[in-house]
């Protein structure tokens, strides 16, 4: 399965032509545009913009038009999303406690001021906007802090008696078992109330933000998935990588990146 990407029946992409109103064309359907957030990184003495080709992949596997957004000023993020139908926040650095009111602790990881600050001001507009939200691993914490949560910055020092979250095994390697909370949004979207994921983590959610439910726990109660509770806004949060693992004989993941896509209206 190496290198054999998940190309789901995506639709080509095609471009929308201006028809004449005599030449009325509905079949073509422009396909959602997402977000997918980026972080910032120096390859060859040069920072640049990156972001992992397993996210735009999936989100396109699954009948997406995938945007990958810089990072940028905080003051920026409403307008980044104007024509935006839905957004993924994507994995990476640890968040800076200071978001939560906590002091750092020793191992706390790489942090990333400029990607904080941007992010937690997507989840603000993203929400304001109702624009479908799938928010994986530093994204569901993100998400989580933006809304009000904090979090454990360290399993093994906090949790010595967990897991291995820090799985070390290959990317597509499923890792734990992870239970969905039966009739929820996260479990619906799954298709499945227990499965087994990857872990690349060793931060997670510790106070669940207000409007936001546990959806999904590993074996040794670590957060695993969140949910928003209300109609008004489609989010749902893991800590797994599920773009990693869209390509694996199981469904859920595949089923995780199609329930973003449906449910983002057409407009
Ligand atoms: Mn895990």
């Amino acid at each position: 399965m190496e290198g054999a990407r998940w190309s789901g029946a995506a639709r080509p992409l095609r471009i929308q032509i201006a028809l004449s109103p005599s030449q009325p064309d509905d079949h073509v359907t422009p396909l959602p545009a997402v977000a997918v957030t980026a972080t910032t990184g120096v390859l060859r003495g040069v920072v640049r913009v990156r972001a992992n080709q397993s996210y735009t992949d999936a989100a396109r596997s699954a009948g997406m038009r995938p945007f990958i957004l810089p990072v940028l000023a905080p003051e920026d993020a409403d307008a980044m999303l104007e024509g935006m139908q839905g957004l993924i926040l994507t994995g990476g650095e640890d968040v800076d406690p200071a978001h939560f009111g906590a002091p750092p602790d020793p191992k706390l990881g790489v942090v990333h001021a400029g990607r904080d600050a941007f992010e937690i001001a997507l989840v603000h507009a993203a929400q304001r906007r109702r624009l479908p939200t799938l928010a994986i691993c530093r994204g569901i914490q993100v998400a989580n802090v933006a809304l009000g949560g904090t979090l454990i910055q360290d399993i093994p020092s906090a949790r010595p008696d967990a897991l291995a979250h820090e799985s070390g095994l290959a990317r597509s390697a499923r890792a734990h078992a992870v239970s969905v909370t039966a009739g929820s949004r996260l479990a619906r979207a799954l298709g499945a109330e227990s499965l087994t994921v990857n872990s690349f983590h060793h931060q997670s959610l510790d106070r669940v933000a207000e409007g936001l439910d546990v959806a999904a726990l590993a074996p040794d109660g670590i957060i695993e998935g969140v949910e928003w509770t209300r109609d008004d806004w489609w989010m749902l949060g893991v800590q797994w990588h599920p773009e990693e693992l869209v390509g694996t004989p199981e469904p859920w993941d595949r089923a995780l990146f199609a329930s973003l896509a449906s449910n983002i209206d057409p407009r």
